[in-house]
């Protein structure tokens, strides 16, 4: 079997998983507890801590371990409209970002907020005129990713940053697609508070971080004990820590810019073997801009989604229809929504391919041969029919 969906979550690193059993094995330790085995945990959590920071080039202070993307975003978007309701109520985030931004919107607008969402051109792509006329003096969040799990756009984290260095609203970032393949400097963007994930680069599933700028005060989602200085209740995960830890110092940032590249590399080799092949497709997104090359959405007009994936998944080969958080459903993608609206045939009839550090080019190869074989097998079947 070939896994070619690693934006919904990737394998794990041999190096993490050697780091997590040590952890398991020897250092079971609370990091709490304040003699050897605790002090040991608490050394095992601070390394991580320092290895986290060093990537985001942030002091260790800032980060604050959570149970993952979701947690994060969560946090970042709820205990920062509470904090600061009495200086507005108004939210701007886009109809693009993931559920768990999308979900804590839609709750703070029970609660009174108003919440822009700022649309997309079919690049999957933000306006920044719109974001300039929705901002006002009642703007108190804006949430933006800072590119996207289903097509790879990147918005314009930077010119947003900018614009809100004389503005009182905190800038949240979900950068969970993003952390490990762009060199991120959330001080040099202008972003308050930012989100990743471990499970997207290699680490284990159920650990997070919010990156929070020191100037940046909210409640803490949630309340007990006084881990994570106060800012995170309950007993740290310090072997998922641990590992989250190993699989960010695994990527330098040399490295980054190379599998940027390896991966535009991988999606020109399916593009290309279409092309040869005479088979139909249009991207879904721009190949031409700035993105995250791990995500190669196509749309084959006249083959349905299902059938594509099922006969796919027969043929060993594990891609998604959308997003994995929304494939179960029976919910069109709301991305593909904003980006061509919801009578697109694009809609029923698109893949999402994810590639990862482990992919290689003789799997995206089997990968394009069985993609074309598949897809002419379904049309001679459509116009059959
Ligand atoms: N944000 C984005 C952009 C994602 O792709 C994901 C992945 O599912 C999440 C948030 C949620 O992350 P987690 O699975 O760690 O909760």
């Amino acid at each position: 079997h070939i896994y070619l969906d690693n934006a919904a979550t990737t394998p794990m690193a041999p190096e993490v998983i050697k780091t997590m059993t040590d952890q398991m094995q020897n250092d079971f330790g609370n990091a709490s507890s304040t003699h050897f085995f605790g002090r040991t945990a608490h050394t095992v959590l601070d390394n991580a801590r320092q290895q986290i920071a060093t990537a985001l080039h942030v002091k260790p202070a800032t980060i604050v371990f959570t149970g993952g993307a979701t947690e994060s975003n969560n946090t970042a978007i709820m205990q920062t409209a509470a904090a600061r309701s009495g200086e507005g109520k108004h939210i701007i985030t886009t109809a693009i970002e993931h559920l768990s931004v999308l979900n804590p919107m839609r709750a703070l607008e029970k609660q009174g907020f108003q919440v822009t969402y700022l649309p997309v051109d079919e690049n999957g792509e933000i306006s920044l005129a719109d974001f300039d006329a929705a901002l006002d003096d009642e703007t108190i969040l804006v949430s933006i990713m800072y590119g996207n799990n289903e097509v790879g756009s990147v918005m314009p984290i930077q010119e947003i940053g900018e614009r809100l260095r004389d503005h009182q609203a905190y800038f949240h970032v979900d950068a969970t697609q993003a952390f490990g393949l762009i060199d991120i400097n959330p001080e040099a963007l202008g972003i308050d508070m930012l989100s990743a994930s471990a499970h997207k680069l290699n680490g284990p599933k159920g650990v997070g971080l919010l990156y929070r700028d020191e100037d940046v005060h909210f409640e803490p989602f949630l309340r007990g004990g006084e881990q994570e200085t106060k800012r995170r209740a309950g007993t740290e995960n310090i072997p998922g820590i641990a590992g989250f830890g190993t699989a960010v110092a695994r990527i330098d940032i040399a490295a980054k810019q190379a599998l940027q590249e390896r991966y535009a590399g991988f999606a020109k080799r399916i593009t290309g073997a279409l092309d040869d092949a005479g088979v139909t497709y249009h991207i879904n997104g721009n190949l031409e801009h700035e993105r995250l090359q791990h995500v190669l959405n196509i749309d084959l007009p006249g083959v349905s989604t299902y059938a594509l994936q099922t006969n796919l998944d027969l043929a060993g080969f594990a891609i998604s229809g959308g997003s994995a958080c929304t494939a179960g459903s029976l919910e069109p993608s709301h991305v593909l929504t904003a980006m061509y609206g919801a009578d697109s045939p694009r809609l029923a009839e698109s893949i999402r391919i994810s590639f990862g550090s482990y992919t290689t080019q003789d799997q995206v190869d089997a990968f394009a041969a069985a993609l074309i074989k598949i897809a002419k097998r379904l049309l001679a079947r459509a116009v059959n029919a």
